[in-house]
């Protein structure tokens, strides 16, 4: 963190709403798996911008994509058709359940749209029912109604008042879903494994559970697989993993492999906008749809899904390892998603001592580690990363147990 004292704060970084604490560093470049400081000292990023990056730091597809795009046509205006646009969007729903697409900018706005459809649905189908359930310890983002569909302790408070309508249920407890169904409800929206919340997946049989309850009630079900989208779980996206199909989904994130785009899909069915019910002045702007499309060319390309899931695999059993040498909790997620759970509060110690190591981690919960490596990093930077780690580990138990007794 900069000192507190102002006169030690580079002036550059006062003109910048402290919106979160920042360590004292200004990252200057970025190459596959790792970042470079002022400095030039060089760090492995397991953190990859939240899960963005996911081919790494200005990979060559996306940078190409992105010059060509640039010097070709930048933003006719969301008014006309544009050929990067009509691409991705074949691509998306060539490789997934859903028919048609609208794109955006954040997972916010994607998830904004979400809830506008399904509101919408509600109207035309269902006598203006417009809950949406959804769960504890959620999150879908930091507009006003993500906020409150979000379940992130203390959020139903901050900016209060809340957006109606988000009545929650507990995670992986059907139950708790079924007694929340009322004549109101429209829609049941979750993460297929909740990030933030610290990587806690949905198991098989409550995702399937959830599909029966719509069908059942004749609701929708969505998914917001705005961090579990886009090759991060291992398959291209995380619904693929439990045999059901959703109504609509959300992708952000990795989507963009760094830049700014994001995804609402829906099925024909429940498509129901209507000119006039949904735009947005960079919606399917040609420059980040040709990064998508780069992106996800290189996703699907023969082997690479494989390559992530072995990579993955190769992280989370490192993780199990360490956890046995060291004591700690469960290892949790797939694919190039993964927690280590610590057991105690010591998760932004670690983080910070791992920086000072040259080791980017992220802590969404004081109590965990969250790993989101690009993915398509390398066997030999998984190791590292471990080693890494392992000195961190070791280097607190030691100061742990030189600690005198209180
Ligand atoms: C990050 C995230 C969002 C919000 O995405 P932004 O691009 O920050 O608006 C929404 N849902 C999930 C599951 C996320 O991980």
């Amino acid at each position: 963190m900069f000192p507190a004292t102002e006169t030690h704060i580079p002036s550059a970084t006062r003109s910048l709403m402290p919106i979160i604490p920042r360590p004292e560093l200004v990252f200057m470049r970025g190459e596959g798996a790792y970042l470079f400081d002022q400095t030039g000292r060089r760090y492995l990023d397991w953190v990859q911008g939240w899960a963005v990056n996911c081919l790494g730091h200005s990979p060559a597809a996306v940078v190409q994509a992105l010059c060509e795009q640039a010097s070709t046509l930048i933003n006719p205006s969301p008014a006309f058709f544009n050929a990067p646009a009509m691409a991705l969007a074949s691509l998306l729903t060539q490789h997934s359940c859903f028919d048609h697409v609208f794109f955006a900018s954040s997972g916010a706005e994607a998830n904004e749209g979400a809830i506008k459809l399904a509101r919408k649905w509600g109207q035309l189908h269902k006598g203006g029912a417009f809950e949406i359930i959804t769960f504890e310890n959620g999150f879908h983002g930091r507009t006003l109604a993500t906020m409150s569909a979000s379940g992130k302790p203390g959020w139903d408070r901050l900016f209060a008042p809340q957006v109606p309508g988000f009545p929650k249920a507990r995670f992986n407890d059907l139950d708790s879903v079924q007694a929340l169904i009322g004549p109101q409800t429209v829609a049941i929206m979750l993460e297929p494994t909740q990030g933030e919340a610290g990587v806690i997946p949905a198991a098989l049989d409550f995702m399937q559970g959830l599909r029966r309850l719509c069908d059942a009630h004749g609701l929708l079900l969505i998914v917001d697989e705005v961090q579990t989208g886009c090759g991060r779980m291992g398959t291209l996206f995380a619904y693929k993993q439990y045999g059901v199909e959703p109504d609509i989904m959300t992708l952000g994130k990795g989507l963009g492999g760094g830049v700014p785009i994001s995804a609402l899909l829906a099925k024909e069915a429940c498509s129901c906008f209507v000119p006039g019910d949904q735009g947005g002045t960079y919606c399917g702007n040609p420059l980040m749809c040709a990064a998508g499309v780069a992106v996800l060319r290189s996703l699907l390309a023969e082997g690479f899904l494989d390559a992530t899931r072995s990579v993955g695999a190769l992280l989370a059993d490192g993780l199990m390892r360490l956890s046995k040498e060291f004591g700690l909790g469960e290892v949790r997620g797939h694919g190039l998603l993964l927690a280590l759970e610590l057991g105690s509060d010591i998760a932004p110690q670690l983080v910070e001592k791992a920086r000072a190591h040259g080791l980017l981690l992220n802590a969404p919960r004081a109590h965990c580690l969250r790993f989101m490596p690009a993915l398509n990093t390398a066997q030999d930077e998984v190791v590292q990363g471990l080693d890494l780690l392992r000195q961190v580990l070791r280097e607190t138990s030691e100061a742990v147990e030189d600690a005198p007794a209180a």
